[in-house]
């Protein structure tokens, strides 16, 4: 690899002195592999139920003891994870279409939600869609107040929704967002106080895409009604092909699982199409993969800042998610990184990203992609708007060696901060 020995020594340094953050990050990663297997152990994990099923998929025991894997590990009462479920978004559709009824409110305390949700909820997109406001779903949303959830205002927005108060959603990760993730413990905290605010009751829903394992709980744990992610970030632990799970409590993931598939059937059909398998690994690897990740981002933080780049967060400040954030500065150094990322990559690795004007983005964006799944985020990815700060995304990484070797790699195509 066209790697100066410089770069390489920057690296060792960076190695040596992340070393205490890393200890920190192995003690969550045994906790959460402990957790696993207790799971595995107490569902009696068999080689049969690594096996698959087609057509209506009855008598998966596979898929049934995937259910209920998810859930332990996860801390809710039941849950689900399918392949039919394409993607994150997919899933937090069938998380919100599955409480909300006509004239009730969901009501989002961190701002906007993800970019893709904003045609689910009717906030964006061409009306007649299909979105929740075309059913007569309402719509609020409490702003960030300096970076983090303003709880003065969410009081005074539970209050003003009164009864037609349905699902309190609560998105952990920053996503592409400049504000500092939410711990497990800060959505505990949210969740006990609407659940105060609210005599009539609500459902307190947490996009939890990017979080996974990098804590040793989960916030089904602590008082979420239902958490939702994709399986091609963190919990599929880079084996799952495709998929999102569901879980929380049983009511709520009950209603999930007639919105999935219809009501009456639930979650008592689906062929597994050969990812119980994979399901089964990912969680297994999950713990570690997601170190790795992380290990990965705590790094490309200390070489990035020791370039003079500005970087978020800080190398040594505790995570909550995988996602670091590299700001280039110019057109240039962000295409730089990006194509520094891919020539370190295993797929795909001779290709040099270009910026595009991707359909629903505002700039032309460009993106650093060579993973074994299409798409995956838990394999080293990265990507930003063509806009000023030149913000670069990254996350992932299976390996630590093959995370440092890439961010590395981008570091040789960046060079110093000028
Ligand atoms: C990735 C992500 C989603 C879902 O995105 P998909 O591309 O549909 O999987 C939702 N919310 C957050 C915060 C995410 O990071």
């Amino acid at each position: 690899m066209q790697i100066s020995s410089e770069m390489r020594e920057l690296g060792r340094r960076a190695a040596r002195e992340l070393a205490p953050v890393f200890e920190k990050i192995d003690e969550v990663a045994l906790e959460n592999t402990e957790r696993v297997l207790d799971a595995f152990r107490k569902e009696r994990i068999s080689e049969a139920m690594l096996s698959d099923s087609t057509g209506y998929g009855y008598g998966d025991v596979g898929r049934d003891a995937t259910d209920l894997i998810a859930a332990k590990v996860f801390g809710g009462e039941a849950g689900f994870m399918r392949p039919a479920i394409i993607c994150g978004t997919h899933a937090l559709t069938i998380g919100l279409f599955g409480l909300l009824r006509p004239g009730d409110t969901l009501l989002s305390v961190t701002g906007a939600p993800y970019d893709t949700l904003g045609e689910v909820i009717g906030t964006a997109g061409t009306p007649g869609n299909g979105s929740l406001a075309d059913f007569g779903v309402k719509y609020r949303e409490v702003p960030l107040r300096d970076g983090t959830v303003d709880m003065a205002a969410v009081k005074d927005a539970v209050a003003g929704c009164g009864a037609t108060l349905k699902v309190v959603f609560i998105q952990r990760s920053k996503g592409y967002l400049n504000r500092k993730t939410l711990t497990v413990d800060e959505i505990g905290e949210i969740a006990r106080a609407v659940k105060g605010w609210a005599p009539h009751g609500v459902y307190v829903v947490v996009d939890n895409c990017y979080g996974e394992f990098t804590e040793t709980r989960e916030p089904a744990a602590v008082g979420a009604d239902l958490i939702i992610g994709s399986m091609i970030k963190n919990p599929g632990g880079g084996m799952a092909d495709a998929g999102g799970y569901i879980v929380g409590n049983s009511r709520a993931v009950e209603l999930c699982g007639y919105r999935l598939c219809s009501p009456g059937i639930g979650t008592e059909a689906g062929a597994s199409l050969g990812q119980n398998r994979n399901f089964l690994r990912g969680l297994f690897l999950a713990p570690h993969v997601v170190a790795e990740a992380l290990k990965t981002a705590h790094f490309a933080s200390y070489v990035f800042d020791a370039l003079g780049y500005k970087v978020s967060p800080s190398a040594f400040e505790r995570r909550s998610d995988i996602i670091q954030t590299v700001s280039l500065g110019t057109p240039e150094g962000l295409v730089g990184f990006c194509r520094g990322i891919q020539y370190a990559s295993p797929v795909d690795s001779f290709v040099s990203p270009e910026p595009w004007a991707m359909p629903g983005y505002e700039d032309e964006v460009v993106m650093a992609a060579g993973a074994f799944v299409g798409g995956s985020s838990i394999e080293l990815s990265a990507d930003g708007p063509l806009r000023a700060p030149y913000t670069a995304f990254l996350q992932g990484g299976l390996t630590f060696e093959s995370g440092m070797l890439g961010i590395l790699s981008a570091a040789e195509y960046c060079g110093k901060a000028k």
